[in-house]
């Protein structure tokens, strides 16, 4: 039998905070994929995967000796009008395990109904749970704080959407899953003393260094607001668009987490809206920084009950100086500058202006930079300098290009970094690979289409290393075919 052992703290907050239910399992069910990663991540081996508790647990079919599954409860604003009763209403908290890097929280997402479904049937298909399965991995592997995935399974099941679709359930691993809108909840519930339990419990469980300071509450806020900027910056500056940044969505410690219609850019366009039913555009790509601010503000409302407002509101007046201090110096990193120099903002706004008009694939721009020739430059050998040309003609408008190239080569020679180095830390910060939405479709259609997995799996090795050389995979770092632009996701999941 397995060597997990459980250590449930957040089942000991009590029954205001979840509910207890059983797993509903998959009928006949079949192991579509494992994650190396988090299988060591939990102190597993990798050959205890291959016995039939495995697939029996992760497809829902068996509860684990310690094991408390339950369903938590939350609320949060969706698409900026609050909705009071939301929670798991497909997924359970199985427990926390503690591994080798700490402790986990393990979740089965697809789970069945639970009293916090609403109008939900309490599963997940196949195509959604691929989706979450690798892109929580590709997030990870860029070095963004994201929840992770362990497994993914599938099932004898059909489940209704837009047509008939198979059942699948991915255990998730996350740091935390309470989320903003847990705190919501209580706030807006008239529970003042049930906000201060969960601030109380986050705190023990996340940041026991301020634990009992005088302002620990303030010190969780500040926290929650600091990374919540952190990490929308990541994000731009790797081109993601999340989708759904409600704050049901929102991780308390900063977390990337509920992946379901994101997207990455292909062409730099600030206007990307991923989520085919964000008709309004509520979640596109350059209104994410404001929606997480928005987000913060929610936040900062569930939490009057412990914080003074004005506190608050100094802290929330924290976020968009740390957003954009925090996005200048990834922009610089992608740029390979390393020193502060007061054209530093404008070099990078002018090119993401000229991405934009050009209409440059954002992600095989900055790459193909890496091997940018910053030595002495002769206009007339520009034409056979195939690292230049391989820049220049991504652009619509070419002598756009050099021009902007003549700006950055002057300022790269007020570097003190060496040329190598230089190239060889560009190489580790932008990605040859991102998770474009076509690359998930191509795993999706084999799944589905020909019960074939192998592609799952290829593109977690891929997603998980994605500033490596995968001379296997070199298709995948190309443009996106022409068919990709015909692509829609929703938040049918
Ligand atoms: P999401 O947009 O996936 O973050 O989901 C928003 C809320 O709807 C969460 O409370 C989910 O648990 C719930 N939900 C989404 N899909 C389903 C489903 N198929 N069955 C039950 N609840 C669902
Ligand atoms: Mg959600």
């Amino acid at each position: 039998m397995t060597q997990l052992t459980f250590n449930n703290t957040f089942s000991k907050l009590g029954d205001d905070f979840f509910s207890h239910l059983k797993p509903m399992g998959l009928p006949e069910p079949v192991l579509v994929s494992i994650n190396p990663k988090a299988v060591y991540l939990l102190g597993l081996k990798t050959s205890e995967l291959t016995q039939d508790w495995f697939l029996e647990w992760a497809s829902g079919n068996q509860t684990l000796t310690g094991s408390d599954p339950l369903a938590m409860v939350y609320s949060g604003h969706q698409f900026g009008g609050y909705s009071p009763q939301l929670g798991d209403g497909r997924g359970l908290l199985l427990g926390e395990v503690v591994g080798p890097e700490g402790k986990w929280d393990i979740h089965l997402k697809g789970a069945g109904s639970t009293p916090y479904s609403r109008f939900g049937d309490g599963r997940a298909v196949l195509r959604s749970s691929i989706r979450e399965y690798l892109c929580s991995e590709a997030i990870h592997g860029l070095g963004i704080a994201s929840t992770r995935a362990l497994s993914l399974t599938m099932g004898k099941e059909p489940v209704y959407r837009e047509s008939v679709e198979s059942a699948a359930m991915l255990i998730r691993l996350a740091r935390s899953h309470v989320r903003f809108g847990s705190f919501e909840y209580f706030h807006h519930t008239q529970r003042p003393d049930l906000v201060k339990k969960l601030a109380d419990y986050v705190i023990e469980q996340y940041l026991p260094d301020i634990q009992g300071d005088s302002e620990q509450y303030l010190s969780l806020f500040r926290h929650s607001v600091h990374s919540t900027a952190k990490l929308i910056a990541q994000w731009q500056a790797v081109g993601f668009a999340h989708g759904v940044m409600n704050t049901d969505n929102m991780s308390i410690i900063g977390e990337t987490m509920d992946y379901g219609p994101f997207g990455f850019l292909d062409a730099y366009n600030p206007d990307f809206i991923c989520n085919h039913s964000d008709t309004g555009g509520r979640y596109s790509f350059k209104r994410q920084p404001m929606i997480g601010l928005w987000n913060c503000n929610a936040l900062a409302n569930a939490l009057t009950s412990l914080i003074p407002v004005e506190a608050l509101k100094q802290i929330l007046e924290e976020y968009e100086l740390l957003f954009l201090k925090t996005l200048l110096e990834l922009h610089c990193q992608k740029l390979g500058l390393y020193e502060q120099h007061s054209d530093n903002q404008s070099l990078i706004d002018s090119l993401l202006e000229s991405l934009a008009e050009n209409q440059v694939d954002y992600s095989i721009f900055f790459r193909n930079l890496c091997y940018f020739d910053d030595k002495a430059f002769d206009e007339n050998s520009s034409e056979n300098d195939t690292s230049y040309t391989n820049l220049r003609d991504l652009f619509l408008n070419r002598e756009a290009f050099d021009s902007w190239a003549k700006k950055y080569r002057d300022r790269l020679g007020k570097e003190n970094t060496k040329t190598a180095d230089r190239k060889a830390s560009m190489l580790k910060t932008n990605p040859k690979y991102i998770f474009r939405n076509y690359m998930a479709e191509i795993a999706i259609r084999k799944a589905e289409d020909e019960q074939d997995y192998s592609e799952i799996d290829r593109l977690l090795t891929l997603l998980q290393s994605p500033f490596d050389e995968h001379p296997d995979c070199e298709e995948y770092a190309k443009h996106p075919p022409a068919w990709s632009q015909k692509l829609s996701v929703s938040c049918s999941s």
